[in-house]
Protein backbone atom coordinates (compact mmCIF):
# COMPACT_ATOMS: atom_id res chain seq x y z
CA UNK A 1 0.00 0.00 0.00
CA UNK A 2 1.16 3.35 -1.20
CA UNK A 3 2.25 5.65 2.00
CA UNK A 4 2.89 9.50 1.67
CA UNK A 5 5.36 8.90 3.73
CA UNK A 6 7.41 6.64 1.28
CA UNK A 7 9.34 9.35 -0.49
CA UNK A 8 10.53 10.42 3.22
CA UNK A 9 11.89 6.71 4.39
CA UNK A 10 13.33 5.98 1.38
CA UNK A 11 15.97 8.73 1.41
CA UNK A 12 16.23 7.80 5.30
CA UNK A 13 17.35 4.70 7.47
CA UNK A 14 15.78 4.08 11.19
CA UNK A 15 18.75 2.16 12.31
CA UNK A 16 21.52 4.69 11.59
CA UNK A 17 19.43 8.43 11.68
CA UNK A 18 17.53 9.71 14.70
CA UNK A 19 15.09 11.26 13.01
CA UNK A 20 11.59 9.84 13.44
CA UNK A 21 10.32 7.51 11.09
CA UNK A 22 7.23 6.03 10.56
CA UNK A 23 5.58 9.14 10.78
CA UNK A 24 3.32 7.73 14.04
CA UNK A 25 6.04 8.47 16.20
CA UNK A 26 6.57 7.08 19.87
CA UNK A 27 4.35 9.55 21.92
CA UNK A 28 2.64 7.93 24.26
CA UNK A 29 -1.18 6.24 23.32
CA UNK A 30 -4.12 5.35 24.62
CA UNK A 31 -4.40 1.25 26.33
CA UNK A 32 -7.13 -0.12 27.59
CA UNK A 33 -8.67 -3.23 28.91
CA UNK A 34 -12.12 -4.15 29.38
CA UNK A 35 -13.21 -6.85 31.65
CA UNK A 36 -15.54 -8.87 29.34
CA UNK A 37 -18.51 -11.40 30.74
CA UNK A 38 -19.40 -12.75 27.43
CA UNK A 39 -20.72 -16.24 27.07
CA UNK A 40 -16.73 -16.58 28.01
CA UNK A 41 -14.79 -14.68 30.34
CA UNK A 42 -12.17 -12.85 28.78
CA UNK A 43 -10.47 -9.70 28.89
CA UNK A 44 -9.92 -7.42 25.68
CA UNK A 45 -6.39 -5.33 25.57
CA UNK A 46 -6.92 -2.36 23.07
CA UNK A 47 -4.22 -0.17 21.82
CA UNK A 48 -4.74 3.15 20.24
CA UNK A 49 -3.02 2.79 16.49
CA UNK A 50 -3.48 4.25 13.59
CA UNK A 51 -7.08 5.83 14.85
CA UNK A 52 -8.39 3.01 16.02
CA UNK A 53 -8.25 0.66 18.92
CA UNK A 54 -6.47 -2.14 18.17
CA UNK A 55 -8.14 -5.05 19.94
CA UNK A 56 -7.40 -8.62 21.28
CA UNK A 57 -8.87 -10.92 23.26
CA UNK A 58 -7.39 -12.69 26.07
CA UNK A 59 -8.92 -15.74 28.04
CA UNK A 60 -7.15 -15.92 30.13
CA UNK A 61 -6.06 -12.08 31.12
CA UNK A 62 -2.49 -11.00 31.38
CA UNK A 63 0.04 -12.42 33.86
CA UNK A 64 2.56 -10.93 35.23
CA UNK A 65 5.25 -13.90 35.20
CA UNK A 66 7.27 -13.77 32.02
CA UNK A 67 7.18 -17.47 31.58
CA UNK A 68 3.44 -17.47 31.15
CA UNK A 69 2.62 -16.78 27.85
CA UNK A 70 -1.06 -15.65 27.60
CA UNK A 71 -3.32 -16.17 24.32
CA UNK A 72 -4.52 -12.82 22.49
CA UNK A 73 -6.64 -13.48 19.75
CA UNK A 74 -6.57 -10.35 17.35
CA UNK A 75 -10.73 -9.31 16.88
CA UNK A 76 -11.63 -6.24 15.21
CA UNK A 77 -10.86 -2.70 15.32
CA UNK A 78 -13.13 -0.83 17.67
CA UNK A 79 -13.59 2.59 17.82
CA UNK A 80 -11.54 5.26 19.87
CA UNK A 81 -14.47 6.00 21.85
CA UNK A 82 -15.47 2.06 23.00
CA UNK A 83 -12.49 2.50 25.41
CA UNK A 84 -14.70 4.43 28.20
CA UNK A 85 -17.72 2.22 27.59
CA UNK A 86 -19.01 0.33 30.80
CA UNK A 87 -21.80 -1.45 30.74
CA UNK A 88 -24.52 -4.33 29.80
CA UNK A 89 -24.47 -5.56 26.42
CA UNK A 90 -27.74 -7.04 26.19
CA UNK A 91 -28.90 -10.36 25.29
CA UNK A 92 -29.35 -11.15 21.31
CA UNK A 93 -26.29 -8.65 20.93
CA UNK A 94 -22.78 -9.56 19.54
CA UNK A 95 -20.70 -10.06 22.64
CA UNK A 96 -23.80 -9.65 25.42
CA UNK A 97 -22.67 -9.56 28.89
CA UNK A 98 -20.98 -6.83 31.89
CA UNK A 99 -18.45 -5.08 30.31
CA UNK A 100 -16.19 -3.17 33.11
CA UNK A 101 -12.83 -0.86 32.37
CA UNK A 102 -9.90 -3.77 34.39
CA UNK A 103 -7.30 -1.10 33.00
CA UNK A 104 -6.41 1.91 31.14
CA UNK A 105 -3.47 4.20 30.81
CA UNK A 106 -1.05 4.96 28.22
CA UNK A 107 1.10 3.01 26.05
CA UNK A 108 4.62 3.48 24.30
CA UNK A 109 5.85 1.88 21.19
CA UNK A 110 9.41 0.43 22.16
CA UNK A 111 9.68 -0.87 18.96
CA UNK A 112 8.33 0.63 15.62
CA UNK A 113 4.74 -0.50 15.86
CA UNK A 114 4.25 -0.11 11.49
CA UNK A 115 7.01 -2.34 11.24
CA UNK A 116 5.59 -3.84 14.14
CA UNK A 117 2.11 -5.29 12.68
CA UNK A 118 3.71 -6.65 9.76
CA UNK A 119 6.46 -8.86 11.89
CA UNK A 120 3.99 -9.99 13.83
CA UNK A 121 6.22 -8.73 16.77
CA UNK A 122 4.61 -5.78 19.15
CA UNK A 123 6.54 -4.00 22.06
CA UNK A 124 5.57 -1.84 24.00
CA UNK A 125 5.65 0.12 27.47
CA UNK A 126 2.69 0.11 29.41
CA UNK A 127 1.59 2.94 32.07
CA UNK A 128 -1.44 1.62 33.43
CA UNK A 129 -2.80 1.20 37.49
CA UNK A 130 -2.08 -2.58 37.15
CA UNK A 131 -0.19 -3.49 33.91
CA UNK A 132 2.97 -1.36 33.94
CA UNK A 133 6.63 -2.21 31.96
CA UNK A 134 7.50 -3.45 28.70
CA UNK A 135 5.61 -5.84 27.44
CA UNK A 136 4.97 -7.88 24.00
CA UNK A 137 2.74 -9.10 21.50
CA UNK A 138 4.03 -11.85 19.20
CA UNK A 139 2.23 -13.91 16.47
CA UNK A 140 2.02 -17.18 16.32
CA UNK A 141 2.64 -19.66 13.29
CA UNK A 142 -0.53 -21.03 13.57
CA UNK A 143 -2.91 -18.78 12.84
CA UNK A 144 -2.44 -14.72 11.69
CA UNK A 145 -5.01 -13.88 14.26
CA UNK A 146 -3.54 -15.58 17.32
CA UNK A 147 -1.14 -13.48 19.50
CA UNK A 148 0.60 -14.43 22.56
CA UNK A 149 1.00 -11.72 25.31
CA UNK A 150 3.98 -11.30 27.28
CA UNK A 151 5.71 -9.44 30.35
CA UNK A 152 9.04 -8.68 29.60
CA UNK A 153 11.47 -9.20 32.18
CA UNK A 154 11.83 -5.76 33.92
CA UNK A 155 11.01 -4.38 37.73
CA UNK A 156 7.76 -4.83 36.61
CA UNK A 157 7.79 -8.58 36.66
CA UNK A 158 6.40 -10.42 38.89
CA UNK A 159 6.69 -14.36 38.53
CA UNK A 160 3.99 -14.93 41.50
CA UNK A 161 1.33 -12.45 40.18
CA UNK A 162 -0.82 -13.58 37.48
CA UNK A 163 -3.50 -10.01 37.62
CA UNK A 164 -6.90 -11.61 36.63
CA UNK A 165 -6.94 -13.18 39.92
CA UNK A 166 -6.58 -10.69 42.12
CA UNK A 167 -9.42 -8.45 41.23
MN1 LIG B 1 -14.82 -8.95 24.22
Amino acid sequence: MPNSLDKYRSKRSAQTTPEPFSGEGNRPRLFVVQKHAARRLHYDLRLEWGGTLKSWAVPKGPSLDPKEKRLAVEVEDHPVEYADFEGIIPQGNYGAGAVIVWDRGSYTPVEDFASGFDKGKLLFQLSGYKMKGVWTLVRTKRSVKEWLLIKHQDAEADGARTLPEES
